[in-house]
Formats: structure tokens, C-alpha cells, sequence
């Protein structure tokens, strides 16, 4: 019997990581995780599996890798708010590019060569159509899609140099969770739209709708929801193909049909048979009217495809876990 591999998760205690080192434990993998716990929650890790240090931290990084022996890193460790990064890019670029260069250091000197990155939609900035393909131009228009943007170049050199090979993933919306609500999102605070109109229909106070006079079909923005499971799934499909001698690529990762915030309000109140309380506010500072991923790429390459396509399920899933903390 071949021993499992081994695979090290950096913020493997937030919400999309914590998911997806479920799934690989799920699926076979041994996991080690690091995570500074400045965000993540130590609850989320299963027992031993945790290990509390910075990615900034190099040495005791290369240290770590080579006591775990890492065949590859997925790396989803960083800071993720936009609106935070246009006040403070200082802390984007340190968390998110700076420590990225010190991961992509620390796996040179272990000597480890593949690695799966969590990047974002963001990179596009405003793109000029949709949906949007992997090879529209990457404008990023926050520091935090432009810290992002930077790690994808570090790693087209560090593949060009160094051999490392990578796949970065694009993600879209990823919402919703473990539908056995194991595990959930729990951002302090929260500023995504699921949960916060959940949290409405709990506490009765409304929720803001950013903005109603967009060019889209009820006005409101339209976005690309893709449940974290999905999202997970994709990252060990992208894990094999890497593992298996794939080259260095990018992918989108989203369901390629886009709801409105009116859509995702009306699906809210069909699963919890409640009204949700909004009001329409002014549009949000930096919001594309529609962000929709083509993923024929993922779904053709990497051969994935959705299990939970649907808002709906997602909904679901997302107010069980909502249901189950209050
Ligand atoms: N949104 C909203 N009110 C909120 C939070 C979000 O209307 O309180 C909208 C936001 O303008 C966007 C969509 O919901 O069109 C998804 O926003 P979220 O912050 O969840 O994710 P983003 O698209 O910014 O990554």
C-alpha cells in the first residue's frame, strides 16, 4: 500500500481552507496545517493536525516542510477584505504578497515543487465582458486583487527559475458550507452577502442592498456563487493534476451562471420561509455590476464539475449552519 500524501495547508483554519482539509482527510491525504489563528479558529482543525506559526516566518516554514516531509502546499493564508485594502494596502501586500514570497522561499529550500493558490476574481478588475475567461487582462482595481495579481507573477517566475510548478484559482463567491454543518463561515466581521442576509432574517435588522440602479435585469449587481465544497474539490483536483506532472495554469473557479442580489434575497427567504429586512443603499465603492466565471476551462482540463450548483442548496446549507450557532 502506497503511504498517503503529504500535503501542508497554510490558513487551513478559515472557512474555505478548513473545508477543503476536510475534504482531503476525507479523501486520503495526510494534512498538516499552519495558520497564525488571526482569523481562523482553532476548532477547525482536526486534533494534531494544527501547527500555529506565520507564513512570514520562513525558516521555521522550511523547517516545518521538511519534519512533514510536504510533497505540496496549498496556500490560502491571506487578508481577503477589499474594502479593508483600499484603506490599508500596507497590510495587503505584506500578508498577502510579502508572505507569499517568503512560502514560495521556504518551499525552495525544502526542496518542495507544487503548489495550488487560492487567487481570486479580483484580478480582473472590471472586466469588459462576461463571462469572464482566463485570458481576459488582469486589472485589478483593489489592493487586494493587486496583491493577488503579484503572487501570480511571482509564481510564473519561480516556475520559469525554480521549476515549481503551480495552479492558481480564481475563485468567484465562495459561500456556503459543510452540509453535515461541521464546519461553517464565521468572518469577524462579516461583509459577505449570505450570510449577513441570514443574520437579518435572525436579528430583524435589515441588511443593505449596495446599490439598486445597476445595469442588470432587477438593478442590483449580479455575481457567481460557488459553494466552498465545490471550491474545495476543485483545489485536490488541481493538487492530482500537479502531482501527476501537470503544468503551471490558471483556472476560474465559479458555476458560470450569475443571480442578482434580489435573486439571492428571494432564495433566502424561500429556505427559511421568513421575509428578509432590506433596504436599497447607495452602490458600494469598487463593485463590478457582474462578475460571472466562464469555467469551461476547470470543468474540461480538471474534469470538474459542481455538485451543489445551485443558490438554493447553498442557502441551505449556509442556514443550517446559521441555525445550528444561534
Ligand atoms: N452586497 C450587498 N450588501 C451587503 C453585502 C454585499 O448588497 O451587505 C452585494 C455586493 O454589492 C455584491 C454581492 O452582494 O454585489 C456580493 O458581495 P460580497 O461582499 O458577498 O462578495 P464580493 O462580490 O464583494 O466578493
Amino acid at each position: 500500500m502506497t503511504s498517503p500524501r503529504k500535503i501542508l495547508v497554510t490558513g487551513g483554519a478559515g472557512y474555505i481552507g478548513s473545508h477543503t482539509v476536510q475534504l482531503l482527510l476525507e479523501q486520503g491525504y495526510d494534512v498538516a496545517v499552519v495558520d497564525n489563528l488571526s482569523k481562523g479558529y482553532r476548532r477547525n482543525v482536526p486534533a494534531g493536525r494544527l501547527f500555529a506559526m506565520n507564513i512570514a516566518d520562513t525558516k521555521a516554514l522550511t523547517e516545518l516542510m521538511r519534519q512533514t516531509r510536504t510533497e505540496a502546499v496549498i496556500h490560502f493564508a491571506a487578508s481577503i477584505a477589499v474594502g479593508e485594502s483600499m484603506r490599508e494596502p500596507e497590510t495587503y501586500f505584506a500578508n498577502n504578497t510579502c508572505a507569499s514570497l517568503s512560502l514560495l522561499t521556504a518551499m525552495l529550500r525544502a526542496d518542495v515543487k507544487h503548489l495550488v493558490f487560492s487567487s481570486t476574481a479580483a484580478v480582473y478588475g472590471n472586466p469588459h465582458a462576461s463571462p469572464i475567461l482566463e485570458s481576459f487582462p488582469l486589472q485589478a482595481v483593489n489592493p487586494y486583487g493587486e496583491s493577488k495579481v503579484m503572487v501570480e507573477t511571482l509564481l510564473r517566475w519561480f516556475g520559469a527559475i525554480h521549476h515549481l510548478t503551480s495552479v492558481s484559482l480564481r475563485y468567484f463567491n465562495a459561500s456556503g458550507c459543510d452540509p453535515q454543518g461541521r464546519l461553517g463561515e464565521e468572518h469577524e466581521p462579516e461583509t459577505h452577502l449570505i450570510p449577513l442576509l441570514l443574520r437579518a432574517v435572525a436579528t430583524g435588522t435589515p441588511v443593505t442592498v449596495f446599490g439598486g440602479d445597476y445595469d442588470t435585469p432587477d438593478g442590483t449587481c449580479i455575481r457567481d456563487y460557488i459553494h466552498v465544497l465545490d471550491l474545495a474539490q476543485a483545489h485536490i483536483l488541481a493538487l492530482e493534476y500537479l502531482m501527476q506532472g501537470g503544468a503551471s495554469d490558471q483556472f476560474n473557479v465559479g458555476t458560470g451562471t450569475g443571480h442578482t442580489v434580489m435573486e439571492a434575497i428571494r432564495a433566502v427567504e424561500e429556505v427559511t420561509a421568513q421575509k428578509v429586512p432590506y433596504v436599497i443603499g447607495p452602490r458600494r465603492e469598487g463593485d463590478p455590476p457582474a462578475l460571472v466565471a466562464s469555467s469551461d476551462k476547470l470543468r474540461s482540463k480538471l474534469g470538474w464539475s459542481p455538485k451543489y450548483g445551485d443558490l438554493r442548496t447553498i442557502v441551505e446549507h449556509a442556514w443550517n449552519f446559521a441555525r445550528s450557532k444561534s
